[in-house]
């Protein structure tokens, strides 16, 4: 039988970055203890007081349909935050819940893009980006954002790619950085904004690790200056309170885009389950102490790598002012960051995702998901540095 074009088309072709995570999965189901650094989960799981209110609102009977849109309460809630937070005054009407903030891509780009259009995205970028614009027929179109910039986008390099042909209609950004840990300057998103207004395009801003910013404040671009009308801000419960599982998340737009997606939502997933949308508004009621608290380990072991890569230059960790993750260099060793995953893997029973499984930029890099328990982490950093200065060839300096 045949399959649509779209379909077969959606991973682009050839690997799809997930190589070594698999390899270390396989080598545990073979009885190897391995140390994983891959995924952005969380080491604990969703805190028993949202486990016991998705309980009680099941229940109460919240296990019908519900509007197609999303639930006031929850909508309401996150009306609020926004409005604090960002200070652009935010209605319920300018919400939309959605599945997890991977829900929250999908009608974001619908939203904005026909068949043929291109949509722009950030390289390193999260490994879903390319494949989610693929899914409305859109063509994506990577912009990279270099080592020696600090992976600060570069707006002319935006304007260029606008310049170069077919019809751009958006761009999406994500800070903090999924897998960079960098949060963009307030200077990097000025120019991001200007391009955006000179230009025409959407801009479509993933802020799932909003609540995850160690240095200063989170800095939405749709607070910056005429930038509410055309900004889709994607935000999800999964990283700020440890509920990857529930798959709640929000497009926070112009009522009249959340018009167009809450259409969609009523033709795709007709609406999120009523008694997690309930624990949601729950969960949001448990204040920022509670966000800050299952933000703490990240923050704490973020430090502790970054002080553990003092002293050697042979693995460069990348400032990370936020997100789960630290980026590190390793082109001191002369090898891909595929081929130091893989010998890491093999030698130390440690496994990080290389920096290609996240575009051409971060080629020469792997990325360290802060995600186990600090004295394993320890553990397993001590031996990625033990690995690169072995391999450091010290006339070899990095390409930047
Ligand atoms: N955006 C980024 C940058 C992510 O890292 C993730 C998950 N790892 C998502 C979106 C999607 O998260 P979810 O669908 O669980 O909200």
């Amino acid at each position: 039988m045949r399959y649509s074009k779209t379909i077969t088309g959606l991973t682009g072709g050839g690997s799809d970055g997930w190589d070594i995570y698999r390899k270390a999965r396989q080598m545990e189901r073979d009885g190897t203890a391995v140390t994983m650094l891959t995924i952005g989960e969380h080491d604990i799981r969703t805190d028993a007081q949202i486990i016991d209110a998705l309980h009680r609102f099941a229940h109460a009977g919240h296990t019908g349909y519900t509007t197609f849109d999303g639930e006031p309460e929850l909508k309401e809630r996150i009306a609020a935050r926004l409005t604090d937070r960002t200070g652009v005054a935010t209605t319920p009407e300018n919400v939309l819940i959605v599945p997890g903030g991977q829900g929250g891509l999908y009608a974001a780009h619908h939203a904005v893009c026909d068949p043929g259009d291109t949509a722009l995205y950030i390289d390193p970028y999260y490994t879903t980006y390319p494949g989610t614009i693929r899914t409305v027929g859109a063509i994506p179109r990577a912009i990279e954002a270099r080592p020696r910039h600090g992976f600060q986008p570069q707006p002319e390099d935006i304007a260029k790619a606008v310049d170069e042909g077919g019809t751009v209609r958006s761009l999406l950004v994500n800070t903090p950085n999924n897998p960079t840990g960098v949060v963009y300057t307030r200077e990097t998103l000025d120019g991001i904004a200007k391009v955006c207004a000179d230009k025409g395009l959407w801009l479509l801003s993933d802020e799932v690790y909003d609540t995850q910013v160690w240095n200063g404040d989170h800095l939405s671009p749709r607070a910056l200056p005429g930038m509410a009308e055309r900004t889709l801000v994607i935000g999800s419960m999964s990283k700020s309170h440890a509920m990857t599982g529930s798959r709640v998340g929000w497009v926070v737009g112009t009522e009249e885009a959340i018009e167009h997606m809450a259409n969609l939502a009523t033709h795709t997933t007709y609406g999120i389950s009523g008694y997690i949308q309930h624990a949601a508004a729950f969960a949001l009621d448990l204040g920022t102490a509670f966000e800050a608290q299952i933000a703490e380990p990240f923050r704490r072991r973020r430090d502790l790598v970054m002080k553990q890569m003092e002293g050697q230059n042979a693995a460069r960790p990348i400032p990370a002012d936020g997100a789960m993750y630290v980026m590190v260099d390793i082109r001191s060793t002369g090898l891909s960051g595929e081929d130091f995953a893989d010998r890491l893997l093999d030698r130390h029973h440690v496994a990080v995702m290389p920096g290609e499984s996240f575009g051409h930029a971060a080629a020469g890099h792997v990325r360290v998901a802060l995600t186990v328990a600090d004295d394993l982490l320890e553990g397993a950093v001590a031996k990625l540095v033990a690995l690169a200065s072995e391999l450091a060839t010290e006339t070899v300096e990095p390409a930047r």
